[in-house]
Order: C-alpha cells, then structure tokens, then sequence
C-alpha cells in the first residue's frame, strides 16, 4: 500500500451559494442570485491546500450517490488519492451559503455522508502527518488520532467538546480563538497564554487571529506572528489554507513558529481571493 506526506480525514461538502440582498429572518422567502456550486468542506478544503502546496496527499471522507462524483474529481483534478473516501448511500454534505451584500454570510450545514465517515486505519498509520478537523462524527477523529504514527494536526473547528484522550494524542492544536475559549470551559476571559497552556495537548497549540495574525504557545515561551497586510477580500478558507501550511512546513523540518509563520503567508494569500478551493495558492505562486 502506497503512504502518503498528508492524510486529511475530514468533511467533504458541496457549498450551493447564493448572493441575497441581506440575511434571512425567521419566515422569510427571498430572491436571491444564481446559485453556485463549488468543492468545500473543511476536509476537502485542507487536503486540496496541502495538495497544491505539493504534498503526495490523501483524503478520507465519505460521498453520496449525487454530487459524490463532482468532489471525487475536484479531488482527482489536485492529484488527491481517494482510495479512502466512501461512497454512501446517505446524501453528498452540502453547505448552503447566503451571502449578503456585506459580504457576510449565513451557513447551513448538512453533513449527511459526512456522519459516515470511516477510518482507513493502514492509511492514517502510515502517513506522515494527519490533518484532522471536526466536521466529522468525534470517535472518528479520536481513531484517527489514536492509530496515527506522523504528526496529529487538530483544528478543532467547528467547535464542540474535545476528550482530553483526543488532545493527549494531538501533536498541533490549530483553533481560532473562539475555539479555543470554547475548549477552554467557555471562560472569556483570561490568557490566552494560559488557557492553551492548560489544554493538556502533547504538544504547541497555534491560535489564529484573523487579521491579527496568530499566537503560538508553547510549554516554556509564546510567540506573536503578526498577520500580512494584504487587501483581504474573502477569509473562506483562511483557517484551512493555514492548517495545511502548518502541517507542509513542519514536514521540512520547520519549528513550530517557523510553521506559523510560513502559514501566515499562505493564509495571506488565500484572503486576497475569493472563494473556498479556487483560493487556495500553489506552491509556485508563493515563491
Ligand atoms: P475560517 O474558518 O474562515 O477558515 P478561522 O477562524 O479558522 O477561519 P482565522 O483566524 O480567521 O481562521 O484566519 C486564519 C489565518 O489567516 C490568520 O491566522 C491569518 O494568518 C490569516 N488571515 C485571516 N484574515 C486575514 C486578513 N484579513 N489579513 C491577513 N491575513 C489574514
């Protein structure tokens, strides 16, 4: 069986977006524009990041009868082995995003193939480094974390309740601060310091900022990594660019802030474009 640098077992989605004129109410029936239909997924989105990045990467995920052949060959198209993404009888997870004329967006999930998730546990142990998320059911991350080698990679995002046994197995802990004060008890105050110190990961935890940049903790000191001034125009899939990054970075033998910092610059890069997958860079257009 063939090993891969990166194995990112995580969410495939298909994201219908649709541009209104403002966000939705409760009972409300709006027009809006064409609908669009593109790759997503926090899955998706990493593996095809660390894909361009120039990473030999493979996805684990789950897809439907309809629309699973429209991701399996976005996937195809970055030379992303699919060999451990199901094919299911639930429906493709979809995104449906509103996106109003502020540029702000409502999202509704439906996960469907992505609650069907299971581990390639040949796969996961033989990689390099796993790239884990949480749009996905929690025993498949713990799994996937519990039977990797390589380097664990964790954004928890979106947030929800982590096991402590999960964290004890995460090399590098990737939340937003929301996520963090989330894993933390919810407490809003406080060092961030301190809180990610507290966390019991095994290893540094890299919060990200937004356009602040990124705090990395670690035991003994933490590092600032300002964020680059570029003109953002759209942050979908900044999180994800950076994570994969993190993981491309720390494969060449990079420290933790060394990773951050050349995270920062590809994430940079992902918030001058629009869109989840077309704004992901290759490593050529970083150089
Ligand atoms: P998402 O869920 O949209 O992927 P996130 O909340 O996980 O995002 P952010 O903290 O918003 O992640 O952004 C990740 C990284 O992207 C930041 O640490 C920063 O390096 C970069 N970034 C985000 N917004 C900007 C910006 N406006 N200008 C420059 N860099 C940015």
């Amino acid at each position: 069986m063939s090993s891969f640098e990166i194995v990112v077992v995580g969410s495939l989605n298909v994201d219908v977006t649709v541009d209104v004129p403002q966000a939705p109410e409760a009972g409300q029936t709006l027009l809006g524009g064409d609908a669009r239909r593109s790759g997503g997924g926090k899955g998706g989105n990493q593996a095809v990041a660390a894909a361009r990045l120039g990473r030999s990467t493979a996805m684990v995920g789950a897809v439907g009868a309809s629309d699973g052949e429209f991701l399996l060959s976005l996937l195809r198209g970055e030379n992303i082995d699919i060999s451990g993404v199901r094919q299911v009888e639930a429906p493709t997870g979809q995104a449906f995003v509103f996106v109003d004329t502020e540029g702000d967006s409502t999202i509704v999930v439906s996960p469907g193939a992505n609650d069907h998730v299971e581990v390639d546990r040949e796969l996961v142990a033989a990689a390099r480094c796993v790239l884990l998320q949480q749009e996905v059911p929690a025993a498949v991350v713990e799994e996937a974390a519990s039977v990797a080698n390589g380097i664990v990679v964790l954004n928890p995002a979106p947030a929800r309740p982590v096991a402590p046994s999960l964290l004890a197995n995460v090399d590098v802990l990737v939340p937003n601060r929301g996520e963090l004060l989330g894993l933390a008890g919810g407490v809003d105050r406080g060092d961030l310091v301190q809180l990610a110190q507290n966390l019991g990961t095994r290893g540094p935890v890299v919060v990200t900022l937004g356009a602040q940049g990124c705090l990395v903790v670690e035991a003994e000191r933490s590092t600032r990594v300002p964020a680059e001034q570029v003109k953002a125009v759209d942050a979908t899939a900044a999180g994800d660019s950076f994570c994969a990054a993190i993981a491309d970075a720390l494969l060449d033998g990079a420290d933790i802030v060394e990773a951050a910092r050349w995270a920062t610059r590809v994430a940079a890069v992902t918030v001058t474009r629009q869109g989840a997958m077309a704004s992901l860079p290759t490593k050529d257009e970083l150089a």
